[in-house]
C-alpha cells in the first residue's frame, strides 16, 4: 500500500525511545471512527473530522479525509472540479495513484505515488484536483489524504503558494525497536525535519508498523497529537486504547507518543498504517463556510462576495470544460 518502502528499515535513523522514568505517555481521550461520505463529483471519503471531534481538540487542523483506498475501473474516477479557498492550507498526500490539479494563477501539476502537494490558499485561489489522464483512462488503485491545516489571523491573508514535495524528499526514520517505518512529511519530529514548510507549527507523518512492532516518540508538549489509522489494527497511547481502520485517536497531554501494532493484522494489508499529526493549536475563533474557514461570519461574508466578483482568481479558460 504505501508509495515509499525501504528494504531494510534497519539503515534509516532512528527515533529516540523516550525516557521512561521522566516522560508522560499521553492517554488516549477519545477514538472517533471516520464518517464515509461523497465529496467532490462523486469520489467516496473517510472523514474523521470536523463532525467527529470538535475543532479544538483537533486545532490546528480543520479536516481530514482519507481518500480511498479504491480500485476504479475505466473511466471511473473522478475529482473536484474547480472550486476556490481561502484562509488555510490543504495538504495531498498520494499513496497509491496519480492526481492532477490546475489553479487560477497558471498554476498546476501532478501528484505521483508518495507525492504531497501543499497549496496554501491564503488570501484566495481557485483550483481543481482530478485524477491524472492515466488513472481516468485505466483505473487503478488509488488512495490518498488530504489534511486542512489553519492559518492564524495574521496569516489568512498571505499569497497563495504551492509546495510539491516529491516521495524522494520525505524524511524517512526507523523506531527505536527497528520494526516501524516513518515517512516525516513536514514539520519536526523529536528533532527530525520534514521537507514541508508550514506556517503553523505542525508534525505530519505517515507510519507502518510490522505486526506486533511499537513506535515511541518524544512529542512537544504544547502541540495537539492525533493517530489516524489508514489501516490495520493496533493500540494506542499509555493504555494500550485498541484501534482499527479508519479510527482516530485523539491524545490528551504528555510528551511521548506511543502505538504498537495487533500481533496479527486482518484486512488487505499485512502492516499498520497510520498518521501521526499534530501541531500548535492556533486559539482562534473558527468560521467556516464550505471552502472558507475564517475568523469572522464578516469575512465569510467577504469570501463569498470576493469569490463571486471573481476577486480570488478566475478559471484559465484553456481548462474550462476539462473537468
Ligand atoms: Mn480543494
Amino acid at each position: 500500500m504505501p508509495a515509499i518502502t525501504v528494504d531494510n528499515p534497519l539503515v534509516l535513523p532512528r527515533l529516540a525511545r523516550p525516557d521512561a522514568t521522566t516522560a508522560t505517555v499521553r492517554a488516549v481521550e477519545r477514538v472517533v471512527p471516520a464518517r464515509t461520505t461523497m465529496e467532490g463529483a462523486g469520489f467516496l471519503v473517510h472523514r474523521p473530522f470536523p463532525q467527529g471531534a470538535d475543532l479544538h481538540a483537533t486545532d490546528p487542523f480543520l479536516l481530514l479525509d482519507q481518500m480511498g483506498p479504491v480500485v476504479y475501473g475505466p473511466r471511473e474516477a473522478k475529482g473536484a472540479p474547480w472550486h476556490p479557498h481561502r484562509g488555510f492550507e490543504t495538504v495531498t498526500y498520494l499513496m497509491d495513484g496519480e492526481m492532477v490539479h490546475h489553479d487560477s494563477n497558471g498554476g498546476g501539476g501532478t501528484i505521483g505515488e508518495g507525492a504531497t502537494q501543499w497549496m496554501t490558499a491564503g488570501a484566495g485561489i481557485l483550483h481543481d484536483e482530478t485524477p491524472s489522464e492515466r488513472v481516468y483512462d485505466s483505473g487503478g488503485r488509488f488512495h490518498g489524504v488530504q489534511l486542512w491545516v489553519n492559518l492564524p489571523a495574521a496569516q489568512k491573508w498571505v499569497p497563495p503558494r504551492y509546495q510539491l514535495i516529491e516521495a524522494t524528499e520525505l524524511t524517512l526514520l526507523a523506531s527505536s525497536d527497528g520494526g516501524a517505518f516513518v515517512r516525516l512529511i513536514a514539520g519536526d519530529l523529536d528533532g527530525h525535519a520534514g521537507p514541508g514548510s508550514t506556517y503553523t507549527p505542525i508534525t505530519y507523518a505517515h507510519a507502518t508498523l510490522n505486526p506486533g512492532a511499537e513506535l515511541q516518540a518524544n512529542w512537544r508538549p504544547d502541540f495537539s497529537a492525533m493517530v489516524y489509522v489508514l489501516g490495520g489494527q493496533g493500540y494506542v497511547g499509555a493504555e494500550n486504547r485498541p484501534v482499527r481502520d479508519q479510527d482516530l485517536a485523539v491524545l490528551g497531554a504528555g510528551d511521548a507518543v506511543t502505538l504498537r501494532a495487533a500481533d496479527r493484522i486482518e484486512g488487505e494489508g499485512d502492516t499498520l498504517e497510520v498518521l501521526l499529526l499534530g501541531g500548535l493549536p492556533i486559539r482562534e475563533p473558527i468560521a467556516h463556510y464550505g471552502p472558507f474557514v475564517m475568523n469572522t461570519r464578516a469575512e465569510i461574508e467577504q469570501a463569498i462576495d470576493d469569490f463571486n466578483h471573481g476577486r480570488m482568481g478566475t478559471i484559465p479558460a484553456v481548462d474550462l470544460g476539462s473537468a
